[in-house]
């Protein structure tokens, strides 16, 4: 289908993007990748009366150290994020996930900032960010807010953003020492996750220290598999953990799969993730 009418306004700096965003109010819509908005705009599902491209913003792709953390620009594409040897060292979550969405097209044109804002339950790097308590820097007419992952997806297709604000940053952890894992199930290499499991863990006296577990595609938004990191951390019993898994999800049914099935998918993966993660 053909999109509804709509006008086109390239920004050239960040400043110049909030400007317009405030300008044209709730009709306007951030263009990063384009890969998740012009498919809905075409389905008709979106109707931006005005679309704002940032998508020529060369100062928001960047990876670089930031203390104890790695920043990430909000435009960089995936296919940097899966390459780059930052990542890869000091967060390598982030950056094999990165390699598993989609595509090599969508991941050259789509961005860590757009998979981020655009909320989808179903997508692969929310569930790694919030298992990271990533936190997002986004700016507005009022200046600069920092956002905890935790407190970020707020919904279906919902977020903590704005309408007029633009998300620049993503900062992630350091996980030297902790084992990671993303589990993605789908039916081809390049589908979206049926379900993902995120899990990044510490060992401690023979134990798990720490346990950061999420889900994607098993709630309105990515969230936190609590019931499991609470199972995990006391009992240390991988199956028991793991068979928490449905606690607090709401998965949805649809044609690749049902509630059931996925909260039976979800148990699997998860005990996947956490003999993953103990093993690195
Ligand atoms: P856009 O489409 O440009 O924008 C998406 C939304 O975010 C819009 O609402 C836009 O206004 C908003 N937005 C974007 N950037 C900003 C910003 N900086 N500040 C504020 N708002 C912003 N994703 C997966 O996770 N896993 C997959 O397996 C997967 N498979 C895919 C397969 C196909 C065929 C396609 C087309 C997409 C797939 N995706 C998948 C989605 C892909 O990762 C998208 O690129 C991503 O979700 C959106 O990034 P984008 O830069 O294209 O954002």
């Amino acid at each position: 289908m053909i999109p509804a009418k709509f006008d086109y306004e390239r920004a050239d700096s960040v400043d110049a993007a909030v400007s317009l965003l405030q300008q044209h109010g709730e009709d306007a819509k951030v263009l990063a990748g384009g890969h998740s908005l012009l498919p809905l705009m075409r389905l008709r599902l979106a109707a931006p009366s005005v679309v704002v491209d940032i998508g020529r913003i060369g100062e928001l792709s960047y990876v670089r150290e930031d203390g104890d953390r790695i920043a990430v620009g909000a435009l960089t594409r995936h296919h940097d994020v899966a390459n780059d040897p930052l990542l890869a060292e000091h967060c390598p979550i982030v950056s094999y996930t990165a390699g598993l969405i989609g595509d090599p097209q969508v991941r050259h044109m789509g961005t860590i900032g757009g998979s981020v804002a655009h909320g989808d339950p179903a997508s692969d790097m929310p569930t790694v960010l919030l298992a990271l308590d990533a936190e997002f820097t986004a700016r507005g007419p009022n200046g600069e807010r920092t956002i905890p992952a935790a407190e970020f997806f707020s919904g279906l297709f919902e977020t903590a953003l704005n309408p007029d604000e633009v998300l620049t940053e993503i900062r992630v952890p350091r996980t030297a020492g902790s084992g990671w894992s993303y589990q993605k199930f789908q039916r081809r290499s390049q589908d979206w996750a049926i379900v993902g499991v995120a899990a990044v863990l510490s060992r401690s006296n023979g134990g798990f220290g720490s346990a950061s577990i999420a889900f994607t595609n098993m709630a309105e938004s990515p969230i936190r598999a609590a019931a499991v990191e609470g199972a995990l951390t006391s009992s240390g019993d991988v199956a028991a953990a793991a068979s928490q898994a449905g606690e607090g999800t709401n998965p949805p049914s649809d044609t690749f799969a049902s509630a059931e099935y996925r909260r039976a998918l979800a148990e699997v993966l998860v005990r996947r993730a956490i003999e993953e993660a103990s093993s690195r």
